[in-house]
Formats: structure tokens, C-alpha cells, sequence
């Protein structure tokens, strides 16, 4: 009875090895301070008013990384995931919670309504320059962890965002865990 105790003990949850996922990915979304500064201003980064409205449903909220339910209310911003000024750093239209969502909270893991194909996976150098040479496509249905995984394990690349197969609007950004 005492080893089954211990046993149990030992394998507590916060022990266990996480099924399933890959703990050396680091998913990132819309950075939480800008996005509150903009719910905040009620303005994005770029001047356009946040104007909230029902989402049909399909929609992929960057704050919380999930597609949006419908009649939800949502927004379309103007948003540049990029730390730095440079020719690279685009800004693109993405959908966001119009009021203060949880944001994305496993970091570990990618999010379960936003993993799979078709996608395409632009990969960014260190200096968040484009890594041309790395940019990869993963077909529909296609689950995106193996490729990301590829990708990060590639000394160069230092951030793979995942983004859409037609549009290439930015999803989110993935970076190996340091
Ligand atoms: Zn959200």
C-alpha cells in the first residue's frame, strides 16, 4: 500500500509528461500590452477605429488564437508583428476579440483550431529580416508541428510565422522555446 501511495505520488499531474505536445515551441500571439493599448484607444496602431461587429464565425482571432464563434463581437485591425522597424515588417489586417479576451495561454503548444493546413510558414533570420530560402508550404489538413519543427531546428531561422495560404495574412508567430 505504501509503494502505491508513492506511486501515486510521484506521478501527480503536474508530473506528467504532457501528452502529446511538444514543449520546445514557443507560440506567440498578439502581444498583450499592445492589444490592450489598442482596446484601450479604441484605435489600432495604424488609426483605424476599432469598430466591433458579430463574427460570422470562421474568422481567426489573433489575441486568443481560436476561430471566432458566431455573432461574437469582433474587430479587423491593422497590426505589424515585428519588434523592429525594417523593409520586412509588414502590417496586415487580423481579427481580434473586440473587448478584452484571456489571450493565448499555452505558449507550449499550438492552438488546437489553428494547426493545420493549408498554411504557409514564412520564416524570419534573427534581425527579423526574411529568410527566403526556409519559406515552406503545408497542404490542407496537414498537421503544422512536424514542418515547424524542421524549420526552428534550422540554425538560421529564428521565427517561423504561420499565416494564410492564399491571403498570407499573419496568424501568429512560432520561435523555438529558449
Ligand atoms: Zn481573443
Amino acid at each position: 500500500m505504501r509503494d502505491a501511495v508513492s506511486v501515486f505520488r510521484q506521478t501527480s499531474p503536474g508530473d506528467l509528461p504532457r501528452l502529446g505536445g511538444m514543449s520546445d515551441l514557443n507560440v506567440v500571439a498578439i502581444d498583450p500590452g499592445r492589444l490592450e493599448s489598442i482596446r484601450r484607444a479604441r484605435t489600432d496602431e495604424h488609426g483605424n477605429e476599432i469598430v466591433a461587429r458579430p463574427a460570422e464565425g470562421w474568422e481567426p482571432l489573433r489575441c486568443c488564437l481560436r476561430i471566432a464563434r458566431a455573432d461574437e463581437q469582433i474587430a479587423l485591425i491593422s497590426y505589424s508583428p515585428f519588434s523592429v522597424r525594417s523593409p520586412w515588417a509588414e502590417v496586415g489586417p487580423v481579427f481580434i476579440d473586440a473587448e478584452a479576451c484571456a489571450g493565448y495561454p499555452f505558449a507550449g503548444e499550438l492552438p488546437a483550431e489553428l494547426r493545420s493546413g493549408p498554411r504557409i510558414l514564412r520564416t524570419y533570420y534573427a534581425d527579423e529580416s526574411l529568410d527566403y530560402d526556409d519559406i515552406t508550404f503545408v497542404r490542407e489538413d496537414e498537421d503544422l508541428e512536424p514542418a515547424l519543427h524542421d524549420l526552428l531546428s534550422r540554425p538560421q531561422v529564428a521565427a517561423v510565422h504561420v499565416r494564410a495560404a492564399a491571403s498570407q495574412c499573419f496568424i501568429y508567430a512560432v520561435r523555438a522555446a529558449s
